[in-house]
């Protein structure tokens, strides 16, 4: 077979990753599809995965990919011939403390949203499902017999095997050296000298994607860590299982273990606290079904738990310790998605250890959304749009990424933070927050103030009653009523300019945009199928002037988004985010404390009206509109006058409040929020903003909404249970079924109970009425608590 001269899709690896990608191309329907493997197959990090496959996740994204991956490994080879290895052993997951119970029956419970049966156990059946471990200090445990393992080498042979049957040419010892572009969009690869010209292409090269993504000009930030197993000879108490018979696969977290038999003997392996991370640069350009060395003093301290954990191992050979380089995320989720900078180009990596499990349906959700040319089911978690070109940082990786891999068996609390890689990007008045004793979580690279009780009211962390309560509720008593300063600097903001301003917005967003200079318009961009891409406003600044204030982490997908739609509208647009500061400015008093600033008068400002303002000696403009529902202002000020504004104000009684403050007032004004209630996959309709639409300006997704008839919708949740803590994605129960699930909660300090946003798809008769209807449940780590629902803001639907 020779190489051809062009391609319709051109995927570069042949790990795991990019033979499911080419396989679900295929399976779709797509022809010309190439694979360059610049080794063998699988000879990447594939070849060595320990193969566990588990269904229960933290997120309802990961878990429905799983689930689909797991049903495919177990077709596969009934359609290739090629066995997969696919076992059902089960999984048993230990506690030994009771936040680790709690966490694990989360998962039970978030596993029921989608049928998924897991079973909690006491230490003796733990013990009888798993004979060789130690249990006097196991607390319980979940069951979870759906789980298996495969071998990673076949999983990604058999899914080539079933790309070739399709048409799918794979060449392997063929590396990718360069990558080609016309106007900024993939054209074709270089394999030296020899060039495939190609609609798409897409980078599957597993720790290698960085620097394959930059010969484009792409960013893909990942970092590879060493990852270590290891496997000993055959064992008695394993031999005694008899042949055939399988241990489920172990999970020990708070150990950092995980075991499973192999070859009549064991496989333990570890995401050790303090993790090692490495450079490509450091591996051998001819790197092929190698590994790393050996390092006994780093592997020790999980040894002496293991031997802890399974007493047998003392009595085991090892026959190797295993160390591959997997690579991780900032966020420790998955990437996948279309280049923000190169249309054309497809991007899948930062498989954070969990490549072979997601491969099916990672690979299936990456296939459909090159062919449709978005995304076709819920991703936002794992897309690579969350991610912008500052987060790429080399130094910023290699600080975050050990880290990652160290904190993988955490407990998800809310609350938690990754402590390295801090500070990339700071609000303009950073300084002031910090000595004002503002407690920082890192998102999207940017400080946010979460609370102002600074760490001894942060800690310790909980999935129960958190420590910041009494905090929290003081700043959203000052968001009520005193003038509480939200810093929202992180907010993206976009200015968009030109002769067809107007009219290239009125086809972006949903609303209508040409409005009077001097307002501000809430509107949501949409993609064809009527699914929100972003939640912002606009504030219109001339007659060929607006300025777009998007969601924090937004501004790559909005950007992406508009120089898709932009055609021949003749507009520009320019990320000014780091230009302006925004404080939200919140509570009763805040327009005497503002007006106290300055002599110039306050204009008398209508809600959604915006003119400029005097702070002190700093002059910005204020927007009539909160986030949090209160009475109050947007101020936005030019980044190097913010301090001198934030100054005026605290000097005229301005107090603080932070992000867990805003969340719970906007809550209970059942305000929704980007990535929550608003997603690609949800219409303004089931979200309850149909009326944000103007059905009349030709906007993208205008179409699809016409005659639509939701079939689910947002409702606030009030508990009755004050013991009641949900976090997030808890199944939502009605008359004994699963009818949805939640999807933002707080702490209402108006209630003195906790308060919810969920997606139901039923009792609308009930609903629709506008009536408050209780039989609602909750399930939360296993228990169900009961709640009323309503379509209204909770804060009035309660009263
Ligand atoms: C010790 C260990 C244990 C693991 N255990 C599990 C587990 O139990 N369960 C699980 O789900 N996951 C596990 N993983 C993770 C899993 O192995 C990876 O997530 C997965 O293999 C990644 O697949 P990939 O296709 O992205 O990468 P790879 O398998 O590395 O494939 C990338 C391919 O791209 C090729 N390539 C690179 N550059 C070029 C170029 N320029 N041109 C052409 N080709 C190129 C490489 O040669 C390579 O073959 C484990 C990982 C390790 C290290």
């Amino acid at each position: 077979m020779t190489l051809p001269s062009a391609a319709r899709t051109v995927v570069i690896g042949g790990g795991v990753i990019g033979c499911s990608i080419a396989y679900h191309l295929a399976r779709e329907g797509r022809k010309d599809i190439v694979v360059l493997e610049r080794s063998k197959l699988t000879s990447g990090t594939t070849w060595h995965a320990a193969g566990l496959v588990r269904r229960l996740r933290p997120s309802a994204t990961l878990t429905k990919l799983i689930n689909y991956s797991i049903d495919l490994y177990g077709e596969l080879e009934r359609e290739t011939g090629q066995a997969t290895g696919w076992t059902q052993t089960g999984s048993l997951t230990l506690a030994t403390n009771q936040d680790r119970l709690t966490n694990i029956k989360r998962q039970v419970s978030l596993g029921r949203a989608f049928g998924l049966e897991a079973e909690v156990v006491n230490a003796a059946r733990a013990k009888e499902l798993w004979p060789l471990i130690e249990t006097d200090d196991v607390i319980g445990a979940v069951w979870s017999p759906a789980d298996g393992r495969v071998n990673p080498s076949d999983v990604a042979l058999a899914l080539s095997k079933g790309a070739r049957a399709r048409g799918v040419r794979i060449f392997e010892d063929t590396a990718v050296t360069g990558l080609q572009k016309k106007r900024g969009r993939i054209s074709g690869v270089e394999i030296g000298e020899h060039v495939i010209e190609a609609d798409e292409v897409v980078i599957a090269c597993g720790l290698w994607s960085r620097e394959v993504a930059a010969m484009a000009g792409a960013h893909m930030p990942l970092y590879a860590c060493e990852h270590f197993y290891i496997l000993t000879k055959p064992l008695a108490e394993v031999q005694a299982l008899g042949k055939g018979a399988h241990l489920p696969t172990l999970n020990d977290q708070d150990a950092f273990l995980y075991a499973r038999d192999d070859v009549e003997g064991l496989l333990v392996g570890c995401f050790e606290p303090h993790a090692k991370g490495i450079s490509t640069r450091d591996l051998p350009a001819d790197f092929s079904f190698d590994l790393l060395d050996e390092d006994w003093d780093h592997f020790m301290p999980m040894m002496e738990n293991a031997l802890r954990r399974i007493p047998a191992l003392e009595r085991a050979e090892v026959r190797m310790l295993l160390n591959g380089p997997e690579s991780f995320t900032l966020d420790s989720q998955f990437m996948l998605g279309e280049s923000p900078e190169v249309p054309g180009l497809f991007l899948m990596g930062g498989m954070n250890s969990t490549g072979i499990a997601l491969a099916g349906g990672a690979g299936k959700a990456m296939a459909e959304w090159i062919i449709a040319g978005e995304p076709t089911m819920e991703l936002n978690e794992a897309d690579i749009r969350r991610f912008s070109p500052e987060m790429n940082v080399l130094g910023a990786l290699e600080a975050r990424i050990p880290e990652v891999l160290g904190r993988h068996y955490d407990n998800p609390y809310p609350g938690r933070a990754m402590e390295t890689a801090r500070c990339q990007r700071r609000s303009p008045i950073h300084a002031g927050l910090v000595a004002a004793g503002a407690q920082f979580e890192s998102r999207g690279g940017w400080e946010r103030a979460v609370h102002f009780g600074g760490e001894a009211a942060h800690l310790p962390l909980s999935f129960g009653v958190p420590a910041w309560r009494a905090q929290v509720g003081t700043e959203v008593e000052a968001c009520r009523n005193g003038a509480a300063i939200l810093d929202q600097s992180a907010f993206g903001k976009i200015m968009v300019q030109g002769p067809d301003a107007c009219a290239f917005l009125n086809h972006l967003c949903a609303a209508q945009m040409d409005i009077p200079e001097g307002r501000i318009a809430y509107t949501q961009i949409l993609n064809a199928r009527g699914g929100v891409e972003s939640d912002l406003t606009v504030q219109r600044h001339g007659p060929e002037t607006y300025l777009l204030i998007v969601g924090a982490g937004e501004v790559v997908r909005d950007l992406k988004r508009m120089r898709e739609t932009r055609g021949d509208f003749r507009v520009a647009f320019t990320d000014v985010t780091s230009g302006y500061a925004i404080l939200g400015f919140a509570g009763a008093k805040v327009r005497d404390v503002l007006q106290a600033t300055s002599n110039t008068p306050l204009p008398d400002l209508k809600r959604f009206h915006f003119a400029p303002v005097e702070i002190g000696l700093a002059r910005g403009w204020a927007g009539r509109l909160s986030f949090t529902g209160e009475e109050g202002f947007e101020l936005y000020i030019p980044a190097d006058m913010a301090m001198t504004a934030y100054e005026a104000l605290l000097a005229a009684g301005a107090s603080h409040a932070g992000l867990y403050a805003s969340g719970s007032l906007r809550i209970e004004s059942g305000f929704r929020a980007f990535g929550h209630e608003l997603t690609p996959g949800t219409t303004p309709h089931e979200a309850g903003l149909g009326a944000f639409c103007a059905m009349c300006t030709g906007f993208v997704g205008e179409e699809a909404l016409r005659d639509h008839t939701p079939a689910r919708r947002i409702v606030s949740l009030l508990f009755d249970d004050p013991d009641a803590i949900p976090i997030h994605d808890e199944p939502v129960y009605f008359g004994g079924e699963v009818v949805g699930q939640i999807t933002s909660a707080a702490w209402s300090y108006r209630f003195g109970r906790s308060v919810a946003l969920a997606m139901v798809n039923a009792p609308f008769d009930q609903l629709a009425a506008n009536q408050v209807v209780a039989g609602f449940d909750v399930e939360i780590a296993c228990t169900r608590y009961s709640a009323r629902a309503a379509l209204k803001p909770a804060k009035e639907a309660f009263q």
